[in-house]
């Protein structure tokens, strides 16, 4: 008989999970909460617009490869990712605007009309440097696919002892750092929040996304980002991995430590030898009443997000795929978000247009756009006024930055709030990547890959190791895999 292995979750460290070890010899079940796989990766299509729910733009594109590698897939050929450049639009509050290429050179000689010097190209070239020797450092710890279920202390050695780097204070110190103007603080200010993280408590180690961004290239996938889940469920489903969607686990079942399966709301057993939860090791926690999983204070979550999807009558010239309306106090609303939990007054817009790039996400002649701000986690404050009252925020910001009135040419505007993040994923407060990565704990002790208390249960995806992020969460089904080994 052969040994099985239930995954709790069909998000994108659940079927990459599945993936590989469906490949390792596993028979392999996946159950899902929710109708369709993909978690935070995900879509949706309304009067023939299409919108991705989740991520705009995925990093790392190898990573991606050496999963579709494992079914003899080609993610270049399949999915056919474009790397978008210039990669942002910067719109700043004093009315300048700074295209940010993927070419440095050309970069370079930007930040210098905008900036009127070259000490924020030198700020940079140096930030960078420090970004490239923490990812190469990373690369051969944290990121690596060896069977640890938490970075040992000599990874920690290895990283504190890289020369020179003011990596170990605060990230927004280190920006302030190697940066004088007031727009390049802000651009590199913005890069925790990729992790749902704020620049002033996160560590200088975060100097690694820029970096990452940069040399690997920002990248869409035509026909949304959904695609890549497309693709891996059908992969999925070829290896023979078993899908059960509309299926909520509400308990882990074990013989004295040991599991023995999962037990979904409606009774149904399904037995396992090892159990891999792609749910969040906080989530975890609440289900089984502490037994198993990691329990985190309300103020130990990463941020959320507030989303709304418009679909346009019109086609709007001018405009990036990517656009980043900066708010005109970023301390204040890092301040707001994060100290005082609340949606920032003025909040910060990232404007994502996938039609810029790809007619085929909108009716011809139409746009969808994807509009973004940073929330605290928390659900309890969304009522409909409330989401309302922040699309009003959104709305005044967007046009303090010189962008059209979207919401006047919209046919319809879809929301999703910190409470619907928590409902449909069952995300703990609706945060996006699990423990925040703040300070050194939220950093380096993040939930590990294999319960402590349980033997046989192992977590994968953004709520553990080693952090939240489509690339990130792919190198966590790596590290797991090789952990659960053959069966
Ligand atoms: C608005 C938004 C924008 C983002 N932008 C980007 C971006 O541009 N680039 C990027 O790289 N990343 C981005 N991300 C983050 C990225 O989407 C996530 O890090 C990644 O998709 C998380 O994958 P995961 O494997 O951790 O699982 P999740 O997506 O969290 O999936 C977990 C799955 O488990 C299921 N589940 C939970 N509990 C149970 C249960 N008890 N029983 C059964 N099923 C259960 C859930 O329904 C879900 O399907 C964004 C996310 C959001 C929401």
């Amino acid at each position: 008989m052969n040994k099985k292995v239930v995954i709790i979750g069909a998000g994108l460290g659940g079927l990459a999970t599945a993936i590989r070890l469906s490949s390792l010899g596993w028979e392999v079940t996946v159950v899902e909460q929710g109708s369709r796989p993909g978690g935070k990766l995900n879509r949706f299509s309304h009067l023939g617009y299409t919108f991705d729910t989740g991520p705009s733009l995925i990093t790392l594109p190898h990573v991606f490869d050496r999963l579709f590698n494992v079914c003899g897939s080609d993610f270049y050929k399949l999915i056919k990712p474009l790397q978008i450049d210039p990669l942002f639009e910067y719109r700043f509050d004093v009315g300048d605007r700074l295209t940010y290429s993927s070419d440095l050179p050309e970069l370079a000689r930007e930040i210098e009309r905008v900036t009127g010097s070259i000490d924020d190209v030198k700020g940079l070239y140096r930030f960078l440097k420090m970004g490239a020797k923490l990812f190469e450092l990373s690369e051969k710890t944290f990121f690596q696919s060896t069977p640890m279920s938490r970075p040992t202390f000599e990874d920690l050695k290895s990283l504190l002892s890289a020369p020179k780097l003011h990596a170990w204070g605060s990230y927004d110190k280190a920006v302030r750092r190697h940066f004088k103007s007031s727009q390049m603080r802000q651009i590199f200010q913005r890069y925790p929040t990729y992790v749902g993280a704020s620049p002033h408590r996160s560590m200088g180690t975060l100097a690694l996304i820029p970096y990452m961004e940069l040399a690997f290239g920002g990248w869409y996938v035509p026909g949304g980002l959904y695609r890549i889940v497309e693709e891996l469920v059908l992969m999925a489903t070829r290896a023979g991995v078993q899908m059960e969607m509309s299926t909520r686990v509400s308990q882990i079942q074990m013989e004295g430590k040991r599991v023995t399966g999962v037990v979904s709301t409606s009774g149904q057993f399904y037995d396992a030898d090892v159990v891999v939860s792609n749910a969040d090791p906080a989530s975890v926690f609440d289900f089984t009443d502490g037994v198993a999983g990691t329990k985190l204070k309300a103020e130990e979550h990463s941020m959320s997000g507030f989303v709304m999807l418009l679909g346009l009558d019109r086609k709007v010239e001018g405009l990036r795929h990517h656009t980043v309306c900066f708010s005109g106090d970023y301390d204040r609303e890092f301040k707001q978000i994060i100290d005082e939990q609340r949606f920032p007054d003025d909040p910060t817009v990232y404007v994502n247009i996938p039609t810029v790039t790809d007619d085929s996400m909108a009716p011809s002649g139409k746009e969808s756009v994807f509009l973004m701000a940073n929330a605290p986690a928390g659900s309890q404050v969304w009522t409909r006024e409330f989401e309302l009252e922040a699309a009003q925020r959104i709305r005044k910001r967007l046009a303090s930055s010189g962008m059209p009135d979207f919401m006047e040419h919209a046919r319809f505007v879809e929301y999703w709030n910190p409470a619907r993040f928590e409902r449909e994923y069952s995300s703990p407060r609706g945060s996006i990547y699990g423990r925040v990565a703040h300070g050194w704990g939220g950093t380096f002790l993040r939930p590990p890959l294999k319960d402590p208390q349980v033997q046989d249960l192992f977590y994968v995806g953004g709520g553990t190791h080693p952090g939240g992020g489509t690339p990130t969460v792919l190198l966590s089904a790596e590290i797991v895999s090789g952990m659960v080994g053959k069966p």
